[in-house]
């Protein structure tokens, strides 16, 4: 499996439970991090030795990534973007804005290198409308239809995965974060550590199907020692007795995703990201 994703804790928060349930299952997991996570503010005393945020993330997802058991872990190198309007969407490194071919162009080699059978990334409004959340959806899916294209040529062989999936935002769970979010004093426009994801808006926009439903349960204990792992981003409505960690673990024994490739039919509830793969 590989997983395409922009920041540091992406891979734990929507779905931490899918990968350490594969990876305990023998697949596996490989993940293709764009960013640092460079952007945002991150308490002072948890910089002790750190020089930057974008080491202090790297370490947190280094131990994420161990306790769900990833295989391996391959940095694109460039910047957060930050939110919408922000001096930081206009640093020249940043993710959201360079050519989505030049980020596809990378992640078409971990294709071609690693061969992964299903491929996963974040939904076409990047779950809550991050902009590198957004570039990585749109380089990823580029990479996939790129990375079996004969015509394309790059330093390895064509390659055609299986399964493209991306990862949606599970609507019930938001729609009670919105609900709940007031009684902890959090303004459901304003979520989040940094107060940037506008999760009513996102509720009322953000309508994928779901094609997979993975059951963690399992993992449940495993997700929440990775989560741990994430302390600069925990602050908020994802601390530990937040709304959305409480919600978590109500409605958080399963994760949810859209199948992009091949094309679902119509009514399609897999159980499985494996489901039917040679
Ligand atoms: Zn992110």
């Amino acid at each position: 499996m590989l997983v395409c994703l922009a920041h540091p804790d992406d891979e734990t928060f929507g779905m931490g439970g899918t990968l350490a349930l594969y990876a305990r299952r023998g697949v596996q997991v490989h993940l293709v991090c764009a960013t640092r996570g460079d952007v945002g503010d991150v308490d002072l005393e948890l910089m002790q030795g750190f020089n930057t945020i974008a080491e202090r993330r790297e370490s947190e997802l280094r131990c994420a990534a161990a306790i769900l058991g990833l295989t391996g872990i391959y940095f694109l190198g460039y910047r957060d973007s930050g939110m919408p309007g922000t001096a930081d969407n206009l640093h020249p490194n940043a993710l959201a804005a360079q050519p989505v071919d030049e980020v596809a162009a990378k992640v078409v080699h971990y294709i071609r290198l690693l061969h992964p059978q299903v491929v996963v990334t974040h939904d076409p409004i990047g779950g809550y409308k991050h902009p590198d959340h957004i570039a990585m959806h749109n380089a990823s899916v580029r990479a996939f239809a790129l990375a079996s294209d004969p015509n394309y040529s790059s330093d390895l062989p064509p390659f055609q995965p299986q399964k493209l999936y991306y990862q949606t935002m599970p609507k019930d769970l938001m729609r009670w974060a919105v609900k709940l979010a007031p009684i902890f004093g959090i303004d459901p426009h304003r979520f989040g550590r940094n107060h940037d994801i506008d999760l009513a808006t996102v509720v009322k926009e953000g309508s994928f199907p779901t094609h997979a439903r993975i059951n963690c349960r399992s993992v449940s204990e495993i997700r929440d020692e990775a989560t741990a792992c994430h302390s600069s981003q925990l602050g908020g409505a994802i601390g530990r007795k937040g709304p959305l960690t409480l919600l978590r673990r109500y409605f958080g024994s399963t994760e949810s995703f859209m199948r992009a490739y091949p094309t679902p039919e119509n009514g399609l509830h897999e159980q499985d990201l494996f489901e039917g793969v040679r």
